[in-house]
């Protein structure tokens, strides 16, 4: 028996849940199909970190408008499913200078994204991190901030997305494996090891395996799959409420409610997408460590208690492919985040609905078109 909706999501991270959200608060009849469970890959395992600081200059406006979403989760979910996502703003986050060619570098963002009308990134010397942030190191400079940025808790959030889709009709199907993908009459056919689904649209949030997904339609998406790692510490007897970003350096971390310090900033983890998984590296976790004592020489004695990573799609230019295929029909790409993807999920499921809906791309999404890559081709 083939099951029809009006439309059909792959994946269901964050991004999947988003979208199907939205589609069916504008009536749709919406399908999910997830080849494991829902949230188990970047979108729970991700740092949580809710930053527009920084963001590459297409990708402000979207980020902007995605910080109010999450400022106003409890208003789109509803309170219940919105409060243990624990959304946490307007505490900062601070891009730290420890070279003088960084601080530089900042003052020059900060003054081009001034020309360009937007007013919150902030240049902030030594004396005034010292007001921000404790024990920081003689090499910290000053750095950038963005005073409204902040951090939510990432698997939290991703259920909070689950619940609201499923409340709002969404089906969700996990565990299903898509065996290939047809067209026929203007329908897709999504062949799947639990029979088959049909629906004229289908959305390909597949993340990591966003490339994957797209050649079943032949289409080529120049997604590279790479593994993030991240480390959590124990519980420390001091307050850090932004959250730290490094400039040139690979760092980034948070301090949660209950007092451990979640360690990020883009270290490598070994890919495994086939199984998928991921592996930290100790070398590199390592290194990791060391530039976190390059910022907080008082932490080194911190116990590191667990470490972890996820898979991510990465595309050449590091922002997301968001919008209709050039060549297939009705079949929309949302994947490629590039490691900055949590942050942005609210807003572009509610402008790709609408897009889907309107059968108009919204300007927000616009300069993410999957066509912007001249390598997509057919896949012969
Ligand atoms: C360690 C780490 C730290 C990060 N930190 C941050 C951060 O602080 N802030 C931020 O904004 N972003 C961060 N990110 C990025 C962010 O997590 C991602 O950009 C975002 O979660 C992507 O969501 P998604 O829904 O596209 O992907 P995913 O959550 O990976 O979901 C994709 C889903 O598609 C499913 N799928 C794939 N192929 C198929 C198929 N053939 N059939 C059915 N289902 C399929 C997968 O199983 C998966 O569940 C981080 C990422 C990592 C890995």
């Amino acid at each position: 028996m083939t099951r029809s909706s009006d439309i059909i999501v792959i994946g269901a991270g964050i991004h999947g849940l988003s979208c199907a959200f939205h589609l069916a608060c504008e009536k749709r009849a919406v399908t999910i199909l997830e080849k494991d469970v829902v949230g188990q890959h970047a979108s729970s395992v991700n740092a949580g970190g809710l930053r527009t600081l920084l963001r590459d200059i297409p990708e402000i406006p979207l980020s902007l408008e995605s910080q109010k979403r999450w400022e106003n989760l409890d208003q789109i979910l509803g309170s219940k499913l919105a409060k243990p996502a624990k959304v946490t703003t307007n505490v900062g986050q601070i891009g730290i200078a420890v070279e003088a060619s960084e601080m530089e570098w900042c003052k020059s963002r900060a003054n081009e994204t001034k020309r360009l009308g937007y007013d919150y990134e902030e240049i902030i010397d030594r004396k005034e991190l010292d007001k921000l942030i404790d024990n920081l190191s003689s090499e910290c400079l000053g750095g950038i901030i963005a005073r409204k940025d902040g951090h939510a808790s990432p698997a939290n959030a991703t259920q909070a997305y689950r619940s609201a889709a499923s409340a709002a009709g969404v089906r969700i199907h996990e565990r299903v494996v898509i065996d290939r993908i047809t067209r026929k009459d203007q329908q897709w056919i999504v062949h799947t090891d639990d029979g088959a689904f049909e629906a004229p649209v289908v959305v390909n949030c597949s993340g990591a395996w966003g490339h994957k997904v797209a050649e079943s339609v032949g289409d080529r998406l120049p997604i590279e799959c790479q593994a993030l790692s991240m480390m959590v510490t124990k519980r420390v007897g001091f307050n850090i409420t932004p959250v730290v970003i490094g400039i040139d350096q690979p760092l980034s971390f948070k301090q949660t409610d209950i007092g451990t310090l979640v360690i990020g900033g883009g270290i490598p983890a070994k890919p495994e997408p086939d199984l998928s998984t991921s592996k930290p590296y100790a070398e590199r976790l390592i290194e990791s460590a060391k530039t976190l004592t390059r910022f907080f020489p008082s932490f080194s004695d911190v116990q590191i208690v667990r470490t972890w990573s996820g898979l991510e799609g990465f595309t050449p230019d590091r922002m997301p492919i968001i919008g209709p295929s050039t060549d297939a029909e009705n079949f929309w790409h949302v994947c490629g985040f590039s490691a900055h993807g949590f942050q942005l999920a609210p807003e572009t499921g509610f402008r790709v609905a609408r897009s889907i809906v309107n059968n108009q791309v919204d300007n927000l999404i616009a300069p993410f078109t999957p066509s912007r890559f001249q390598i997509i081709k057919k896949v012969s």
